[in-house]
């Protein structure tokens, strides 16, 4: 294809690829940068919008030779805007999202760029699903790489767990196939260690059998949070794995479907997701409904990429988003009344709490068996301050740094990396707990000079 690019280190790229590159000097610039949080504002000298692997390998390589700071995007939903870099050379994937699924196999080959809307809606087709995230738009990519989690996380794992293989473009451009039998080193640390290691072209994943789930929001009022979040902590874990709900505080939507007297009021909820029958989801959620009368009960039968999308208009790309995060095995009382605090206090319509579960098939995995290290955590629970109006960005960032503050204590000590901003080191350390010092071997032998380092870098070994 055509360049875009008039600069003459973009004429020059332009020349090694099939896809486009994007300058400042380009019409379509502003666009192409944009990133989903657009409370990050990131200028990148060139995009590289690759058509092919042949135009990563040469993007990797042209970035390594002319000394530019590389940046690799998938979905762009990245909290911490790691998609895109000041000055660099940005490798847009947009152009790798085929889905081929061969249902004999029950397994997807997923382009790299693909959205997870994209690898729903290819798969549904088919009766199976992979377990991933809840926002259509959210890229695979980058989910898959810190981990992935989800309705389905209990049931059948997190993303990474349904990992078969992996085609990586490695530091030096040469391309590699990681599996459990090929460069095993490396498919251990891509299962969580991120970005770090090379740009996945494509992803092998094993898929289950979800087509219609029972799923949807159950919500209270607010001065219920505190007995309905200790219900709930309770009655997760032992709950049968085909279930499973998100617990959040949230604003009600002033919209359809949720009934007028509730619009705009600070409530909590849960979000749930059952795979069986809708006998078996009424039955499973029979102590729920006899706990506590929901307010609202939107629980019913739906086609599984419905549930996954149910989100997407509440959260379009472009607004000011802030989040911080950790995992959590207990909510003790003392948390649960901070919690409520805070719940009373959700700055901005969007602005949410979320405690998201990883127990059950997740917490079955030793915490060696990938780069995940937090097998025990029973949430990953994440604080989001989200508003159209920057004006808001220092509110919503405040009250969420406020409230992560005063929960952390309660925590294990480390977030799910993918629910985290730029918070440094230590930050990235305690996401690996007992697993980073192999990273960070993984990572000498892999990207000895730190290319890959836009990202929550793992530092080479020395
Ligand atoms: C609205 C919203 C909802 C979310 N919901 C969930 C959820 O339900 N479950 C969940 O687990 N997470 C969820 N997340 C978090 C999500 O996993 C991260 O934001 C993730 O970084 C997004 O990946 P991306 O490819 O869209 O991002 P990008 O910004 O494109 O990339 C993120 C990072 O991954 C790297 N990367 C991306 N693709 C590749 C690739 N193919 N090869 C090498 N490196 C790559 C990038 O270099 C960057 O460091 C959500 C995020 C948002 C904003």
């Amino acid at each position: 294809m055509a360049s875009m690019a008039t600069g003459g280190l973009g004429a020059a790229l332009a020349a090694e690829i099939r896809g486009q590159v994007i300058d400042p000097a380009n019409d379509g610039y502003d666009e192409a940068r944009a990133l989903y949080n657009a409370m990050i504002d990131k200028r990148p000298a060139l995009i590289a919008r690759c058509a092919d692997v042949a135009d990563v390998i040469a993007a990797v390589d042209f970035a390594r030779t002319n000394g530019l700071d590389l940046a690799v995007r998938g979905g762009g939903h990245n909290g911490a805007g790691l998609g895109s870099v000041d000055d660099g050379l940005v490798v847009d994937l947009s152009g790798l999202r085929d889905v081929r699924v061969d249902p004999d196999s029950r397994t997807a080959v997923v382009g790299g760029g693909a959205t997870l809307g994209e690898v729903d809606h290819a798969t549904h087709a088919f009766g199976l699903a992979l377990p991933a995230g809840i926002i259509s738009t959210t890229g695979v990519g980058g989910l898959t790489l810190g981990g992935g989690l989800g309705y389905l996380t209990r049931q059948y794992g997190l993303t990474i767990d349904n990992l078969l293989a992996a085609d990586v473009v490695l530091a030096d451009g040469t391309f590699v196939r990681a599996s459990e039998t090929e460069h095993e080193e490396l498919f251990w640390a891509i299962r969580g260690g991120g970005g770090n290691f090379g740009v996945v072209t494509s992803f092998t994943f094993r898929l289950h059998p979800v087509t219609t789930v029972v799923a949807g929001p159950m919500l209270w009022e607010l001065d219920r949070a505190a007995d309905v979040l200790g219900f709930y902590r309770e009655f997760l874990p032992q709950s049968p794995e085909r279930l499973s709900g998100f617990f959040a505080f949230l604003t009600v939507p002033p919209g359809p479907p949720f009934p007028e007297h509730l619009h705009l009021k600070k409530m909590c909820g849960v979000v749930w997701c059952h795979t069986g029958s809708e006998e078996e989801a009424t039955h499973d959620l029979a102590p729920v409904r006899a706990f506590a009368e929901p307010a609202l009960d939107g629980v019913g039968p739906v086609p599984f990429p419905a549930i996954q999308s149910a989100f997407d208009g509440l959260y379009p790309p472009g607004h000011q988003w802030y989040w911080r995060a950790d995992f959590v095995r207990e909510i003790p009382d003392e948390a649960i009344a901070r919690h409520v605090e805070f719940a009373e206090r959700l700055p901005t319509m969007q602005s949410t709490m979320h405690l998201y579960p990883v127990d059950g098939l997740a917490g079955r995995v030793s915490p060696d068996a990938t780069a995940w290290g937090y097998r025990d955590a029973r949430w990953a629970q994440v604080m989001v301050g989200v508003d159209p109006d920057p004006a808001n960005a220092g509110a919503i960032r405040d009250w969420t740094v406020d409230y992560w503050e005063a929960l952390h204590p309660f925590s294990l000590g480390g977030a799910y990396v993918n629910f985290m901003m730029d918070e440094g080191d230590a930050r990235v350390r305690a996401t690996y707990r007992g697993n980073y010092d192999r990273l960070a071997r993984a990572k000498r032998r892999y990207d000895p000079a730190n290319v890959f380092h836009v990202n929550q870098n793992i530092r080479p070994a020395d």
